[in-house]
Formats: structure tokens, C-alpha cells, sequence
């Protein structure tokens, strides 16, 4: 194999002979960088925010050194940035409930997929209001087999990124349908879109295309990581046809097995 990284022993076998003993150590090794990366992207991910919070509360503490023009846009940024320490805590605490050992059959529970996704139009539809955005959902009535959180969170992440990427006026729309004996979810918008360079590496924790773009919008990296997570567990991919400028769209399917009707 290309680039393997072998451990290697020396033992002796007898008076005059040694033996050699290699093992194979590149996943382990490969694993071992993964999770220091991903130490350290959490601590720098946090440390950003605590430095801006640190400096404000040193300025508030000597409130001779803080112009009042400068008050109200402490208290705006501070807000910012405590939200932005709370969503990435948060997505850290899903991704690890996920990752914990896997949480009996996926076949267990049936799932009301047109329920499920009513809630989260009605829950998503004042942040699209907000930005004066169209939200519609298209839903067709398959329920399937699967865990309702975590298909959430997928759903979720989808649907805010839209949101989030879309500019004020943009249009997202979310369909459920069947496709043959499969259903498809799909998510699309007619916003920023994103360049085919980076479509591969989007599901990356803390992937980001433009991490100034995304700091003004809160943005973790952690957010498709979670969706493919969780479509893993369902035996599905999330897949993404996007162009820059024009808009992108996010696609999963359900297989048969897993539809109850
Ligand atoms: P983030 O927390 O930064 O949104 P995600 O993992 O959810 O992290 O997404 C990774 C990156 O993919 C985002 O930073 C953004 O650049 C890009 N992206 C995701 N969804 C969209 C979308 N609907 N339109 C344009 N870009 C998107």
C-alpha cells in the first residue's frame, strides 16, 4: 500500500537471530491526527469568541474607557458572540451523542416524516420572514423508519444553511416526495451557491468556504458534518449540485427498506 506507516519491532528469536515484527499503524495513526485537529479546532473555535467577550468586560470594568456610543454596540457584539459559543456547543453535544455507540435497530421506530416536517416549517418559517425569504415545503405523505432527532438535525442544518446563504428575498424550497420505491428530500435555494472546488470537502468538520462570510453569520463548520452523520445511520448520503451566484441544492434518499408504506 501507497504511504503506509508501519510500527516496527526488533525481538529476539534465538541466540543469534532476530525477528522483526511490523504492524500496519496508518489508521491508527490517521485517527490519532483527526481527533488532535479536532481539539484543536474546538479550542480556537472558542477562543475567538471568549477573547471578544474578555475584551469588552475589561473595557466595562474601568467604564472610563468605554465611550456610550461604544455601550450598545458592546452589549450587540457580546450577544453575538455568547450565541455563537452556545450554537457551536450545541452541535458539538449532537455530533457526540451520535458518534456514542449506536443506539439499537433503525428499523424500531417509524418516524411521521409529514409531521416532522410541518414542525420544522413552522419553526424555520420567522427566521426566512426575517430575511424577507420565501419558505415553501412541498410534502407528500411517506412516513419512514429511523431516529426522528437525528433526522431533524439533518433536516435542520438544511434548511438554516438555505436560510442562512440565501440573500434577503431569496426563494428555499423543501420537497418530500417519492422517487420510484425511494422518497427524496430535497432543499433548494436561489442564493450564494458555492464553487465545485469545495463541494467535496463540505461535509468536513469545520469545513467552511468563507470563514469571514460565515463569522458574520454564526457559522461552525459542524453543520453538514452532523447531516451526514446522521444520514450515514440511515443508510443514506447527502448529495449537492450547486453554482456560484445562482443557488445550490442538498439531496438525500430514503431506500425502500426503510419506507413504511
Ligand atoms: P456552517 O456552520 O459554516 O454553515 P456547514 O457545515 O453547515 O457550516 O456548511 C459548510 C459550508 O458550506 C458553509 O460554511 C457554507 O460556506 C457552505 N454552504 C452550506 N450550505 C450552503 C448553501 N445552501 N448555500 C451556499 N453555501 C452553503
Amino acid at each position: 500500500r501507497e504511504h503506509a506507516e508501519l510500527e516496527i519491532r526488533i525481538m529476539p528469536y534465538s541466540d543469534d537471530q532476530f525477528m522483526l515484527i511490523a504492524r500496519d499503524v496508518t489508521q491508527l495513526r490517521q485517527l490519532e491526527r483527526m481527533r488532535k485537529d479536532f481539539v484543536a479546532n474546538v479550542s480556537h473555535e472558542l477562543k475567538t469568541p471568549l477573547t471578544v467577550l474578555q475584551g469588552y468586560l475589561e473595557m466595562m470594568d474601568e467604564p472610563a474607557s468605554m465611550p456610550p456610543t461604544l455601550q450598545k454596540k458592546a452589549v450587540g457584539d457580546m450577544y453575538r458572540q455568547s450565541e455563537r459559543m452556545r450554537n457551536l456547543v450545541n452541535q458539538l453535544l449532537v455530533l457526540s451523542r451520535m458518534d456514542s455507540a449506536a443506539r439499537g435497530d433503525i428499523f424500531e421506530r417509524k418516524v411521521g416524516m409529514p409531521q416532522l416536517l410541518r414542525q420544522i416549517q413552522s419553526e424555520m418559517q420567522p427566521l426566512a420572514q426575517q430575511r424577507q425569504q420565501q419558505l415553501l415545503f412541498n410534502i407528500a405523505e411517506l412516513d419512514m423508519y429511523g431516529r426522528e432527532d437525528e433526522l431533524r438535525s439533518a433536516i435542520v442544518n438544511l434548511v438554516s444553511n438555505a436560510i442562512n446563504y440565501t440573500q434577503e428575498g431569496g426563494e428555499i424550497t423543501v420537497n418530500w416526495r417519492k422517487v420510484g420505491q425511494q422518497a427524496e428530500l430535497s432543499v433548494s435555494d436561489n442564493g450564494a451557491g458555492i464553487a465545485s472546488q469545495h463541494l467535496p470537502r463540505l461535509t468536513e468538520r469545520f469545513y467552511r468556504v468563507d470563514s469571514d462570510r460565515n463569522s458574520a453569520s454564526g457559522g461552525t463548520g459542524l453543520g453538514l458534518s452532523i447531516v451526514k452523520h446522521a444520514l450515514e445511520h440511515h443508510h443514506s448520503q447527502l448529495q449537492v449540485s450547486s453554482k456560484e451566484g445562482v443557488g445550490s441544492r442538498f439531496w438525500f434518499r430514503i431506500s425502500a427498506e426503510l419506507m413504511t408504506n
